[in-house]
């Protein structure tokens, strides 16, 4: 059987997790989180990032950092997963979508101006498949009208646009170390802080509404309750298991990006006769891997497509019933202009196995099942 996800393992993830019991620092913010901060700081070059516990308290991080209030409005996709609408919504939000593009199921940049209102607070551009949205016009959009811009870069860890990390890009970025995400530590995720004038408020924020972050480096002699906050941050043993994985980085993305490659080629027949279209990757991003699909006909031809995988034990996926057609969608949101592309190409894409470790025999025999599929 090929599944479709093997959560990444490459090694120290135990010795490292064994280190953080002995440490007898189990909390949060110890010996392996500082690291992790590190190397995520180093990578994405963000002054500041901060371990959470998962992706969805990121933004819910961030939606606080933004003071987002009731009747606040915020723009985003409607192809999204529901993390990026409930973040808001949780302060009270109305959420705004936008149509996609076609090419890149990213939110269409060209519609964003149209939906802003005087009560738009932010724009939520979400980063598909690791595929980065067309970040210049979004933050041009936001500067004229003063809006924030938070990244939904759950996807988008190691994924750059014009050579900047996704995530480091608008006010807040927002990761995902889900374990099905190309980079895990079970449930997890990081706030990348690139406004300064957040800074300091967002340590405070994933602390309890505290300043025990500066009464940890000395800076105050005791920690009180400062403001509004939550408690954002992760285990050490957690953060044990990730850092073993991004010391790994490289080698895990290369090796995605390998099978991507070679479903990308072995698929090229097809899509030269029409049968099946690939990913579309833009000039000025350079992506992860994090997923491969393939958009068929119709929805009917994607059911049938899954159940002949299925007989063939290849488990292939799809996903995002469009927000706005969704029952919490229709109470909390409104779909701005006309949905052109969102419900049809969500109807019609196909997520295909990929893991790190996929080996060429199993990304053959994936394209020659797809290929037996369309009588090929
Ligand atoms: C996975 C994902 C999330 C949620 O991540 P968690 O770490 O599971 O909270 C949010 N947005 C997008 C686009 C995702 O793919």
């Amino acid at each position: 059987m090929i599944p479709f996800n093997k959560p990444p393992f490459v090694g120290k993830e135990l010795e490292y997790i064994r280190q953080a019991v002995d440490n007898r620092k189990i909390c949060g913010d110890g010996a392996f989180t500082k690291k992790c901060h590190e190397m995520l700081e180093a990578q994405t070059k963000s002054e500041k990032v901060l371990l959470t516990t998962s992706c969805s308290h990121a933004l819910e991080m961030s939606s606080l950092l933004a003071d987002i209030k009731p009747g606040d409005e915020v723009i985003m996709p409607s192809y999204t997963f529901v993390s990026t609408a409930n973040a808001f919504v949780l302060r009270g939000a109305t959420i705004v979508f936008v149509d996609i593009r076609p090419d890149t199921n990213n939110i269409d940049e060209k519609l964003i101006e149209a939906a802003i209102t005087p009560k738009t607070k932010a724009i939520v551009p979400v980063h598909y498949a690791g595929v980065g949205c067309e970040m210049d016009t979004i933050c041009e959009i936001a500067g004229k009208h003063g809006l924030l811009v938070v990244e939904d870069a759950a996807q988008g860890v190691m994924a750059y646009y014009k050579g900047r990390a996704l995530g480091s890009i608008g006010d807040l970025g927002c990761y995902s170390f889900h374990e099905t995400k190309n980079y895990s530590m079970g449930e997890g995720g990081a706030v990348l802080v690139n406004n300064p004038a957040m800074r300091e408020r967002s340590e405070i924020v994933r602390e309890k509404g505290t300043n025990r972050s500066r009464f940890l480096r000395g800076q105050v002699d005791k920690y009180t309750w400062v403001d509004m906050g939550s408690s954002y941050l992760p285990s050490d043993i957690n953060a044990a298991y990730l850092l073993a994985q991004l010391e790994k980085a490289e080698e895990i993305n290369n090796d995605r990006l390998a099978s991507w490659a070679r479903y990308y080629e072995g698929f090229a027949p097809l899509a030269a006769e029409g049968l099946v279209e690939r990913p579309v990757v833009p000039e000025e991003c350079s992506h992860n891997a994090h997923m491969f699909y393939l958009k068929v006909r119709d929805i009917a031809q994607r059911t049938e497509l899954i159940s002949y995988l299925k007989e063939k034990d290849i488990m292939a996926v799809f996903h995002y019933v469009p927000l706005h057609s969704a029952e919490a969608g229709l109470r909390f949101g409104r779909f701005c202009g006309e949905d052109k592309y969102t419900t049809k190409e969500s109807e019609r894409l196909l997520r295909l196995p990929m893991y790190y470790g996929l080996t060429e025999n199993e990304t053959d025999r994936v394209v020659e099942a797809v290929k037996s599929f369309f009588g090929k």
